[in-house]
């Protein structure tokens, strides 16, 4: 039976989707693992994920220490270090903490290190069998493991099923006092909030977002016009920003926007991690793209091989003429 500790990233006193991705990543890791999840923060927002926690794994541990107060990957790693054993593996989202955490701790654990995992196909001894992703999602990469010295594996957030409605009835240990030493080199400062933009994507149930596919900044009216007729907003890939098209607050992804609407229509993007890390609670995602190799089509609930530029008129006059 594998021991299998996951950590647990939260914002504001909720944890991050990932938190509930990851009893499905660990089963598929070894069906008898044994989990338990770890939370480090300070005060009641620590309080409260580690509650929320313990009904969705067996044991939850919590390190409270004031200059855990924000997740620092360097404070992180110690406080660790010190709690977990040597050959623990640890399982960190591939998100912008977990890429700041993750590769410094397995080499202060020892351990073996793999990024961006988007399956497990199980342990024979201590081989590990894990899928990762490459090239932007253009590429499989199957991979071996060793994990008899520990490892730490960064999941992308997503990839696996979420747990649905679990009791565990899982217990808090409190390790604050085994935490060790927590100076740092890297001190937090304050959190800048970005700026307001014209429209707040964030709120909208439906949206149609376009990629680098729109090919020209005056094609985006016509996803405007789509955007309306679904009564949507419309939102982009990084591409659009950096080509100054739409405002910074309307890009999706890890350096943009996290949205949770309901439908998500990806219009010419590709699906990058970075911009479907952006995109949270499962929506319906619609994907049109010219490429029937296009890495989207993997996540997409409905794939749609078309040029955007004849696709999107031809909705929005059927959505009309309903
Ligand atoms: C640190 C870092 C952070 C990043 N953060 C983000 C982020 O927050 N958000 C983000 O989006 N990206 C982010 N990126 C960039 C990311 O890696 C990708 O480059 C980007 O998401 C690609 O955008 P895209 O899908 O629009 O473009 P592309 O990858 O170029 O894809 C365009 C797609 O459009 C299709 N296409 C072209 N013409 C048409 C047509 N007429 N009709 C239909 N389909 C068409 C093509 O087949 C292709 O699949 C980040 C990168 C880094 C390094």
């Amino acid at each position: 039976m594998t021991q299998i500790y996951a950590y647990i990233p939260f914002k504001n006193g909720s944890a991050e989707d990932v938190a509930l991705e990851f009893p499905a990543a660990a089963k598929k890791i070894d069906e008898a693992a044994s989990l338990t999840a770890v939370v480090t923060g300070s005060g009641a927002d620590l309080d409260k994920v580690a509650g929320e926690m313990a009904k969705i794994y067996g044991e939850v541990i919590k390190i409270d220490h004031a200059d855990l107060a924000y997740p620092n990957g360097e404070i992180i790693r110690k406080a660790l270090t010190h709690v977990l054993p040597a050959d623990a593996v640890v399982l960190v989202g591939h998100d912008t903490l977990g890429m700041d955490l993750a590769p410094g701790l397995s080499v202060k654990m020892g351990s073996a290190y793999a990024a961006d995992i988007v399956d497990f196909q199980g342990v024979d001894g201590s081989v590990l069998k894990a899928v990762r992703q490459e090239l932007g999602g253009a590429v499989s990469t199957h991979v071996t493991i060793d994990i008899s010295a520990g490892a730490v594996m960064t999941i992308r957030p997503g990839s696996f099923a979420p747990v649905d409605g679990a009791d565990a009835g899982g217990s808090v240990v409190d390790k604050s006092g085994e935490a060790g030493d927590l100076s740092s080199s890297r001190k937090f400062l304050e959190v800048v909030e970005a700026e307001a933009g014209d429209v707040d994507i964030t709120k909208s149930d439906v949206l149609v977002s376009i990629g680098r596919g729109i090919e020209d900044e005056e094609n985006i009216e016509v996803a405007q016009e789509l955007a309306d007729a679904m009564k949507a907003v419309v939102s982009c890939s990084r591409p659009i920003v950096d080509a100054k098209w739409l405002e910074k607050s309307r890009q999706v992804g890890t350096s943009g926007q996290t949205v949770k609407p309901k439908v998500y229509m990806a219009m010419g993007i590709s699906g990058s991690f970075q911009h479907m890390g952006g995109i949270k609670g499962n929506p319906f995602i619609v994907a049109v793209n010219k490429n029937p190799k296009a890495p989207i089509f993997q996540v997409a609930d409905l794939g749609i091989v078309e040029d955007i530029l004849a696709f999107m008129p031809e909705l929005t006059e059927a959505i009309e003429d309903l």
